[in-house]
């Protein structure tokens, strides 16, 4: 059941994600060369729990026998790693790395979600590409956010436009609705069909996030049970904003 959000949760929503993005600019002030995902882990933490919020990820289970909740504040993956990296004190970012924050701020019962890729110094032109490509195929796929159309409208358009650059879309993981829950209906995956799937009512809030790769689309899982790696060994990003749909254009709530 998809969640239709009121105009207080809205407000609520609204808060909690502008938190989310006043920490990914504290991260993208701190990235350089020399710095571990751990000081990032700790400099996300820090900001949000300054603005009354607390760091969602952290204790996130990880419904697998065996695996522990997820450790940390941040979701931080180097490079060839798709997603749900795990901060390490030992994993020092150098020149030419690119690494995708993916944090989620939790405030008076909401969510707001949002993860960037960060470029590391100096980065070969083709990765800057990538990078490129996977936050504009949001933006792509936010065009169709509007009331009446349909869900597949939004998640076509991000395949369609990743495909077009000669990239591949990451398919095992997938967008989400978002609000009391850190994930909600509907599923949104970066690809699908267009004029198919739930229409789009104002109120709904959704989690937007383009998982793109270089190479191939097949991925695996690390050993610690929440990493994923691209199979081909090639980079990965990842672009998300939690966003709401209103009457007329779609507001982009994890942007300041
Ligand atoms: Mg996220």
């Amino acid at each position: 059941m998809i969640d239709i959000k009121s105009k207080r949760e809205i407000e609520l929503m609204e808060e909690v994600c502008r938190i989310a993005a006043l920490t990914q600019k504290a991260i993208e002030e701190a990235i350089k060369p020399g710095i571990t995902t751990l000081e990032l882990d700790e400099i996300a933490e820090k900001t949000m729990r300054k603005h009354g919020a607390i760091p969602a990820e952290k204790g996130y289970p990880s419904g697998i026998k065996g695996v522990p909740d997820f450790p940390a504040s941040i979701c931080s993956s180097v490079n060839d790693v798709v997603i749900h990296g795990i901060p390490s004190r030992k994993e020092v970012l150098k020149d030419g790395d690119i690494i995708s924050v993916d944090l989620v701020a939790y405030k008076n019962g909401f969510h707001g979600d949002c993860c960037r890729t960060y470029m590391v110094g100096n980065v070969d032109k083709e990765t800057k590409r990538l990078v490129e490509v996977t936050k504009q195929a949001f933006f792509e796929g936010i065009k169709y956010a509007k009331k009446g159309n349909r869900l597949g409208d939004i998640c076509h358009s991000i395949g369609e436009f990743v495909h077009q650059n000669g990239f591949s879309v990451v398919r095992e993981f997938q967008g989400h609705g978002i609000g009391r829950q850190m994930h909600e209906d509907p599923g949104i995956p970066n690809y699908g069909k267009a004029g198919k799937g739930v229409r789009l009512e104002p109120g709904m809030t959704l989690a937007i996030e383009p998982m793109v790769i270089a190479g191939k689309p097949d991925i695996l899982e690390l050993d610690d049970g929440w990493g994923i790696i691209t199979e081909d060994g090639t980079n990965a990003a990842h672009y998300e904003n939690t966003i709401l749909i209103t009457e007329k254009e779609p507001k982009i709530l994890t942007l300041l």
